[in-house]
């Protein structure tokens, strides 16, 4: 009940949910209670959270921040809402995104921007940006997002919170609306890696009804988490401190880095020379595998749809012109022209070729460290409105996370500090399925 009265008083000022849902939460809330009296309940047993608006929800709009599911309910839950509220956790709403999880900002979506709760003339990244700013204003303990290109890690740290990305196919992206099915994963943000621990522990598993999901052993992650780092081998990208990071985020990340030094660990310089090409391959395969799922928006079967179409082509044309934003349509452009024939090959064909190389400077480097370590973001959160017009400009706000979605490596984004009133996050990444380690590192610092 008083997440729900903070819901009511403050969405109004950072507009970080779309949609509440306060009655099924006091259900859900009750039958917690009855599970707590009864003596069965888990660690996350009447714990709330709000879910990033991808996740399918039964009976509960999902928008995916956009006109065109405006009108949505999914005859299904998501497996992550499952397992989670099988766990017991009480859904107090669904977050804000961009829409389609396309953005760094939160300003795509058609429920309009959200605001940073730090600073309110600041965005509070993307796309995830609803769950982060219902988190860090206090509005639920929990929320989960998605990260294709930092969608988690991002957000999490321009609003001074916690965030893991999880390897690729330890959650289940099962009734998750897709956007690049190669590179989508869902997981959780949270205050702190302690209770990063328990929501993934929650979250991760196996589903047969995700064809990528992986069979691998869901440890306890709390249990590692306050082990000592002493002898951790820490490798810093020379790459992650070149041009475009400001100078004072780097301060702050250099002097994270530092405490682990103090705390015995041993810092390598490293290099993973391919990661300066992220971003270019990133914003071919993206688009790419984008311009493919969104085809299924036809305005036919669920959906927006136009009013009195012509006929079956202007149904499309028009169900589609007026059901998707500006960033939708830039990146279903982008991802047919890559995919077309004639440019196929040196587009999408060369991108994945990249795409290899990068997991391979990935590969290579965590043979000689354990975990990896650099800023989240190059810059603290910009104000809303100041990049909107140069979409070049935002898609460099994800130069250090893309490389860890196009290689499949799990990503965690830890506060570190603040420039000016703004939070900054320091990234951790690890080697495939080693989330307990980076929960551990990252917990270290807290
Ligand atoms: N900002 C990136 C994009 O716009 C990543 C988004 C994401 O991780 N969903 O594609």
């Amino acid at each position: 009940e008083a997440f729900l009265a903070r819901i009511d008083a403050l969405n109004p000022v950072t507009n970080a949910v779309i949609t509440p849902t306060a009655e099924q939460a006091l259900a859900a809330a009750d039958a917690a209670d009855q599970r707590i009296a009864a003596g069965e309940a888990g660690p996350l047993t009447g714990v709330p959270l709000v879910h990033k608006d991808i996740f399918c929800t039964q009976g509960v709009r999902t928008s995916c921040g956009s006109r065109m599911l405006d009108n949505f309910e999914s005859p299904y839950d998501a497996t992550v809402v499952r397992k989670l509220a099988d766990a017991g956790m009480v859904m107090l709403g669904k977050a804000n995104m961009d829409e389609f999880a396309m953005g760094s900002s939160n300003e795509t979506s058609f429920y309009g921007p959200v605001k940073n709760p730090w600073d309110l003339d600041a965005v509070p990244g993307g796309s995830s940006g609803g769950s982060a700013a219902a988190v860090a204003g206090r509005l639920a303990p929990a929320a989960t997002g998605t990260d294709t290109g930092g969608s988690i890690r991002q957000p999490a740290a321009l609003c001074g919170l916690s965030g893991l990305k999880p390897t690729y196919g330890r959650v289940s992206r099962y009734g998750m609306i897709a956007f690049a099915s190669s590179l989508d994963q869902g997981g959780p943000m949270a205050r702190t890696c302690e209770d990063l621990a328990l929501l993934l522990g929650g979250m991760a598993g196996f589903d047969g009804r995700d064809s990528t999901s992986v069979d691998h052993v869901v440890p306890d992650y709390s249990e590692t988490l306050s082990r000592s780092v002493k002898g951790l081998k820490i490798g810093v990208p020379k790459e992650f401190f070149g041009e475009g990071l400001d100078p004072e985020v780097r301060r702050v990340v250099e002097g994270a880095i530092d405490v682990y030094r103090e705390e015995g660990a041993e810092i390598r310089e490293i290099s993973l020379p391919n990661t300066r090409h992220s971003v270019p391959v990133y914003y071919v395969i993206a688009p790419a595998e984008a311009s493919s799922n969104l085809s299924r928006f036809d305005g036919v079967r669920y959906g927006y749809r136009c009013d009195n179409p012509a006929d079956l082509e202007d149904l499309y044309k028009r169900s589609r012109g007026e059901g998707f934003g500006d960033e939708v349509k830039r990146r279903i452009l982008v991802g047919t022209y890559a995919l077309s024939a004639g440019y196929y090959d040196a587009y999408y064909l060369k991108a994945q070729q990249v795409r290899r190389l990068i997991r391979d400077d990935f590969t290579r480097a965590l043979e000689e460290v354990d975990v990896i370590m650099g800023p989240t973001s190059p810059t603290v959160a910009f104000n809303i409105g100041e990049r909107t017009d140069d979409p070049v400009q935002m898609y460099l706000s994800d130069v250090y996370t893309l490389a860890v979605n196009l290689a499949g490596v799990p990503g965690l984004s830890v506060p570190a500090g603040f420039v000016q009133g703004r939070p900054v996050g320091l990234q951790v990444i690890g080697n495939y399925f080693d989330e307990a380690r980076l929960l551990n590192v990252g917990h270290k610092f807290q």
